[in-house]
Parts: C-alpha cells; structure tokens; sequence
C-alpha cells in the first residue's frame, strides 16, 4: 500500500530508549523489578505537588463544566495567560502580557509549532550537541534542515568556532536548552553573553534576524544556586518554549507555553505565525482544565531537591568507580563518557549487569552515554556496587 514512507519510518522504528525499555520488561519478569536499573527514562519520579491535586479539586467545584471541558480560544484562556504573564514578569522581571504567550501541550508541541512558524523552504536551525534527539525529527516534519554543533566534552558549554562554521545566511534560528538533556549543564552567563553577540553579529551580516529558540523545561531544576539566564533580556529575538512537565511532574497532562516578547522582530507576524502554524498542526487549544490549574499554580515552589539529592549521589558514585563525568547543575541526568569509545557497546556490556543506560550517540554525541537520575535514591545506592564492577571489568581486561 502506498503511504508516506517517511511516516512508516517514524512510527515503526524502535527508538534506543523504546528497545531498552522493552529489555527492561522482559529482564524484570525473570529477575525481579527491584534487580532491574532502569536509567533510562527522563520521567519525573517526584510525584506531582499536593497543590496540583488541591488546585485541580477546587476548579472542579468551583467553575462550571462547560469552562472546565470547552473548547478556550486557541492561544489559551487570556485570564489564564494573563495570570501566568504576571507570575513570568514577577519572577525574572521583564515585561510581557498575555498577548506574548500562547499556551501549548508541552514543550514538544511548543518547539514543533515555533519551527512550522519560522520554516521557510531550505531553512537551517541548529542545535549544539548533546541535544534532545526529537529535535530533529520536529525540524524535518516543517521541511527544515537541522544542523548540530559538535559538543565541547570538557564542560559541554558552547565550541564557538565550531558554532560560529554552523551559522550560514539560511539560518533561521539556533535551539538552546539549558539546563540540559542530557549533560545536566546550565549555560553560564558568559556564554550566553558570547552566543548573544556572535548571533548579533551575524544577524548584521546576513541582513535578517535570527531567531534564539530556549527550550527550558528544566529551569526550575537547578541546583547550588547556579543562575539559569532569563535569555529574553540577553537577546532581543528569543523565543521561549517552556512545559510545566518537569518542574510540576506533570508530563502526561501536555501543557506548556510559547513566549514570543513585543522586542521580537516583526512581533505580528511571528505571533501570527505561531497561531498559523498551531491550527495546520492540529492544536485547537492547550488541554483545558490544565489551563486553568496551571494559572492557580503558577507561583508556587515545588519541592525538586530530591533529585539534587540524586545527581549528587550518582555523580560521586560513578566518579569514584573511575567514570569522567561533568559535574550535574541541573536537570536530572549525567552524561558521564562511556568506557569504550563505541557507546553501544558499552551500554550492552552494562545491561550484563542489569544497568540501562541510553548510549551518547542518540544525543549527537558519541563515547559517551545518559544516565537519568529521575528515580528513587534507593535504586541509586544499590547500583553503585554494580557500576563499580562494570568499571573494574575494563580495567582487568
Ligand atoms: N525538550 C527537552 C530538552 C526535553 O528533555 C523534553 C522531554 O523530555 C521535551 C523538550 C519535551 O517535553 P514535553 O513533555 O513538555 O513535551
């Protein structure tokens, strides 16, 4: 039968992560779920805050079912989004109303729409490595091309001769996402200031704007008090794609925002172009009732220092085994190097001992591989000894 191949491709492929989960199913039947070191997963194991639970009792008894199932405006409820653009100006001290957001199911919907509305024919948007692997799939679904800066593996900051070779006249816009999946590395001011002036520069080259894409599903995953750089005041057209997935571990209910600010270049049309391209992609609007429960929530401080608790715990541990890892300051993985330098064969060997780990190769980065520490301390503590023999492994051999 004839249909789009390139689909049959998509959805029939099974994803590394997809094969290890399904290794993971069949090894927990034969050994026990409690034997089974699943880090392969970036689900949020904090459950969702008592006041997601509060917010979502109160909006069912106090608002009418109708507000609560219908159908909103597909920007979002604009007493929703002005709830929210208050809280987003109270906290990082900028200046947006509900006219700058346009709430989406999740970040994923966010950055796919943000591509469809910027993606004209032979369109290049670049993302620096290690970098979230759907990345690529979203820029080819708008017909873009994506390019990947290779990774700078001492600190997996910024490689700004690698980056500066990446940028061409059909750039139309750079993906960042600090802190980040997989390397758990936050940008530092300095390299947001670097990044900022080479694009500027650029933009004056080329003679069009460029536009800065900030995926940061993680922001409030940050820890020591590290700064994660608002990057609408550093750049004037930064396009923010943000999902309360994470932060209120709510990755199952889809909801997120665009922020396009006033300072953007031809702000109209690009808003207007969100909007375009969220109706040709099926949007109709973010879901409802998490509209409203976010906007409730919207100051409100989770408690994520469990997962702080973990990176700590797995960065000594493997770092004492021998392993070289950058040191985690946000989000919930470490993206240590791998013992050999083909990563798949690495993460093989550790399934030997019941270890999932995600090879680097899936993020554009290989010799390396993902452990997400989104899981319970316990299963850490346990897999230590675990990690230690892998190591010890290599080096008898
Ligand atoms: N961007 C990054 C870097 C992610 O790690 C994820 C999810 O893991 C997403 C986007 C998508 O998140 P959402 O659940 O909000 O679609």
């Amino acid at each position: 039968m004839m249909v789009a191949e390139k689909m049959v491709e998509l959805g029939t492929k099974k994803s590394t992560i997809r094969t290890i989960f399904e290794f993971g199913q069949k090894r927990a039947q034969e050994v026990g779920r409690e034997n089974i070191f699943d880090f392969s997963l970036g689900n949020p194991n904090i459950p969702a805050p008592p006041f997601i639970k509060q917010a979502i009792l109160d909006i069912l008894e106090e608002c009418e079912p109708m507000e609560i199932h219908g159908y909103t405006v597909a920007p979002g409820d604009p007493g929703v989004r002005t709830a929210l653009s208050k809280s987003i100006n109270n906290r990082f001290n900028i200046n947006i109303s509900e006219k700058n957001l346009f709430l989406t199911a999740g970040a994923a919907a966010a950055i796919t729409v943000t591509f469809k509305a910027l993606c004209e024919e032979g369109d290049e948007f670049v993302a620096f490595a290690p970098f979230f692997p759907e990345y690529r799939c979203f820029v080819e679904s708008v017909g873009g091309k994506l390019t990947v800066v290779p990774a700078r593996i001492e600190d997996f900051q910024i490689d700004f001769d690698a980056f500066s070779r990446c940028l061409s006249p059909r750039t139309k816009a750079v993906i960042v996402n600090s802190p980040n999946n997989p390397s758990g590395v936050v940008y530092s001011l300095e390299t947001i200031q670097k990044l900022t002036d080479l694009l500027r520069e650029r933009e004056k080259e080329f003679g069009h704007p460029i536009f800065l894409i900030s995926d940061e599903p993680y922001r409030e995953i940050a820890y020591d008090g590290v700064e994660v750089p608002y990057l609408t005041k550093y750049y004037r057209n930064t396009i923010v794609c943000y999902s309360y997935s994470k932060s209120f571990s709510l990755p199952g209910e889809r909801i997120g925002y665009i922020l396009v600010p006033n300072e953007v270049a031809d702000f109209e049309r690009v808003y207007g172009a969100i909007a375009g391209a969220a109706r040709v992609l099926t949007h109709v609007n973010a879901p409802s009732l998490f509209q409203r429960v976010i906007a409730r929530c919207a100051d409100m401080k989770p408690d994520l220092s469990a997962y702080e608790k973990n990176g700590k715990l797995l960065y000594q541990g493997l770092t004492e085994a021998g392993f070289t890892c950058v040191r985690p300051q946000g989000a919930f993985y470490l993206f240590p190097r791998a013992l050999e330098q083909d990563d798949y064969a690495f993460c093989e060997r550790a399934r030997k001992y019941d270890l999932l780990l995600v090879p680097g190769t899936d993020f554009g980065c290989p010799g390396h591989f993902r452990a997400a520490y989104c899981v319970k301390t316990e299963m850490i503590e346990r897999s230590l000894p675990l990690f230690r023999k892998l190591a010890e492994e290599y080096r008898c051999q």
